[in-house]
């Protein structure tokens, strides 16, 4: 691991080259996808993932997802099947990660699956993200790029916020226009949607032909490291708040008074992009409650209520 600073490489073909070289040469690099940013590591390197797990303090059983350069990559790693190429012809490239069962020969480090017989891969939509792993011409993992179970990070400066020296590199992209962490659809068996994420449920089952299952509505499907405290902020949380109260950082959706507002016309997919920053933001503010107004159950609020429930958990 690094002592040194953090390099903050610039978004064109040097910074990219650069990015690229040192991942072939085992280091850590962060770079923007159009969810949140990655810790990117050689997936094929045994100690270049063990210092994914180092650098984010992230518990080992909780596996990794792996982005490639094209889905011809992914058939290399996984067990495709029809499904998977509906799905992926739907929403490919894009924030939707696939759990299927890895090849045999896939190649990679066994810590990227913590020990399953299952992977999760993802081809992502962001042009610099695309690059990036072109020019590395390999599999990434690439987890958030955040210590673990802290707000997940959209910007290069959420990144060196807390990961400054302990990786090597990150490639300043800007902010990522989705702003949640992808989809998670599991296809080992039945499809289940195993992280509700920028593709929402309705648009899934669109894609299957038929109502994708839910986790909760089949307690046997384990999704690992889906633990109940994620995206902490320092500060508590209150959620659904129909009133104000004194002292509160008060984040917003809608047409309302407010500090911060997730969307003041009441944009989902406004509100999701806007998500982890504000939080950023409020923590920051040093109050020690951020209420946040009732956000609607619909498309992008499921994924945005998914995010706000576990950073409002007992940890
Ligand atoms: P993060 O990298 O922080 O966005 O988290 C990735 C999430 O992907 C983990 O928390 C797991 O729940 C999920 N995941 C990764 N690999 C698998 C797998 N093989 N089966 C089920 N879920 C997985
Ligand atoms: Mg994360």
């Amino acid at each position: 691991m690094p002592d040194t600073p953090t390099l903050r490489l610039p978004a064109d073909e040097a910074g990219i080259a650069r990015a690229a070289e040192l991942l072939r040469a085992g280091e850590l690099v962060a770079f923007p996808t159009e969810t949140v940013y990655g810790l990117g590591a050689d997936a094929r390197n045994d100690a270049a993932v063990a210092g994914i797990y180092e650098a984010k303090g992230r518990p080992s059983f909780n596996p990794l997802i792996v982005h490639v350069p094209s889905i011809e990559h992914a058939k290399e790693l996984v067990e495709w099947s029809g499904t998977a190429e509906n799905v992926a012809r739907a929403f490919w490239p894009g924030p939707l990660t696939l759990v299927l069962p890895i090849r045999w020969d896939a190649g990679l480090s066994d810590r990227v699956t913590a020990g399953l017989d299952t992977l999760a891969v993802r081809l992502p939509a962001a042009p610099l993200a695309r690059e990036l792993l072109t020019a590395f011409g390999g599999p990434l993992a690439g987890p958030s790029a955040n210590r673990s179970g802290r707000i997940s990070p959209t910007t290069a400066d959420h990144v060196l916020s807390t990961l400054d020296g302990r990786i090597a590199a990150v490639l300043d992209g800007g902010p990522c226009k989705v702003g949640l962490e992808s989809t998670i659809l599991g296809l080992s068996g039945r499809p289940t949607l195993l992280r509700p994420g920028g593709i929402s449920a309705e648009q899934l089952s669109e894609a299957l032909g038929h109502p994708v299952m839910r986790r909760q509505d089949n307690a046997a499907i384990s999704a690992p490291g889906q633990t109940a405290s994620h995206y902490a902020p320092r500060a508590r949380m209150r959620l659904n708040a129909a009133e104000w109260r004194e002292g509160e950082a008060r984040l917003g959706f809608g047409d309302m008074e407010c500090d911060l507002n997730l969307s003041p016309s009441g944009d989902l997919e406004e509100a999701a992009a806007n998500l982890f920053a504000h939080l950023h933001l409020l923590d920051a503010s040093g109050a020690k409650i951020i209420a946040v107004a009732p956000v609607p159950h619909f498309g992008a609020g499921v994924a945005i209520n998914d995010r706000l429930s576990r950073a409002a958990a007992p940890r």
